[in-house]
């Protein structure tokens, strides 16, 4: 018997990937406190509730399930919280992803998939962001992190943990057969929010609109969650042959603004997206796109929803299909 723990596969990220390890033939056993997880994203997958500071019951998880390798996807991840509340996110991300790691050495698993940030390269210094990008994080949500990333090769050595982590660029999109999709409460996500704006749940504020880009609006690199789910995959599957520990990064590497996103939502769903343009939210760098080169070249990832309209099209057929509920 052996199977992956999704640590936070109740979450939005986590349910898409621990449905495709399900359908890639793994065993999975999702690990989830349920404090921003929801029980039927599982999709009947055995789920343990249970706390990611609490050693022995991940110990005893990891040996009852067989478990070989785990996946970590539980985090806070809110940016100007993190400002707010650093203890929380060194609680949460770090002390909480250590004990992970600490159940894992004890139980000698050897294969640790972590989900990790574009927030750990701050203020972009040149785009597209390469691995070779500097690693200087401006809030404390990158500086968790971070700190995760630059404590596992030294895991690696001493525990024969290997790893992979991963750098989200913007996470999107929902579940293409409309099982998942993300539902975060309070909601901060641009295409979730817009699609509530065309929902008639109140215009959406555009944070800035006099940044150096062309339309004046931020720029970003939605990358679909599905392919962030492949990616997961593919980055366990090396492990598995006996990768080293590293990092890569996972965007689709074509940058969109907040007004073609606006936009996109309007021509997918056929309505409005009422919108006002705000002040910038503290914070916010001008440009942030990924370069996938590395991951594409090692592992083959390659996205398959990398168009936005794509993107789009899966988050607003999942938040009609809620409204209906
Ligand atoms: N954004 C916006 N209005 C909102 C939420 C987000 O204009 O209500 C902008 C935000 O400034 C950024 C982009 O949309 O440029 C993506 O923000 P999001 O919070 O979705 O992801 P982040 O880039 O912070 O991870």
């Amino acid at each position: 018997m052996s199977a992956v723990l999704v640590v936070g596969g109740a979450g939005y990220i986590g349910s898409h990937a621990a449905k495709a390890l399900r359908r890639a033939g793994y065993d999975v056993v999702v690990y989830d406190d349920l404090s921003a997880g929801h029980r039927e994203a599982t999709l009947g997958a055995p789920l343990v509730e249970g706390d990611i500071h609490d050693v022995p019951r991940l110990r005893e998880t990891l040996r009852a399930r067989g478990v070989t390798a785990v996946m970590h996807f539980a985090a806070w991840a809110r940016v100007g919280e993190s400002v707010r509340d650093p203890r929380g996110y060194y609680w949460t991300n770090v002390t909480g992803t250590l004990a992970v790691l600490e159940a894992m050495a004890a139980e000698s698993v050897a294969c640790f998939v972590f989900s990790s940030s574009a927030a750990v390269f701050g203020e972009p210094e040149e785009t597209p962001i390469t691995e070779a990008h500097p690693t200087r994080p401006i809030n404390p949500y990158g500086e968790t992190k971070l700190a995760v990333e630059r404590a596992l090769p030294h895991y690696a050595r001493a525990y024969g943990i290997r790893s992979i982590s991963l750098r989200y660029f913007n996470a999107a999109g929902a579940d293409p057969e409309g099982e998942l999709g993300e539902s975060h409460d309070p909601e901060t996500h641009l295409i979730p929010l817009a699609i509530g704006a065309a929902l008639g749940r109140g215009a959406l504020a555009i944070y800035g609109d006099d940044y150096p880009t062309p339309d004046g609006t931020c720029l970003r690199d939605y990358v679909h969650v599905t392919d962030l789910s492949d990616a997961h995959l593919l980055a366990l599957q090396a492990l598995e042959r006996g990768a080293a520990t590293t990092a890569y990064n996972l965007g689709c590497g074509r940058p969109a603004s907040v007004r073609e996103v606006v936009a996109a939502v309007s021509r997918v769903s056929g309505r409005p997206v009422p919108a006002a343009v705000a002040p910038r939210r503290p914070g916010d760098p001008a440009v942030l796109y990924a370069s996938s080169e590395a991951i594409e070249r090692d592992l083959g990832w390659c996205p398959r929803y990398a168009d936005l309209d794509t993107i789009v099209e899966t988050a607003w057929r999942w938040h009609q299909r809620r409204g209906t509920h």
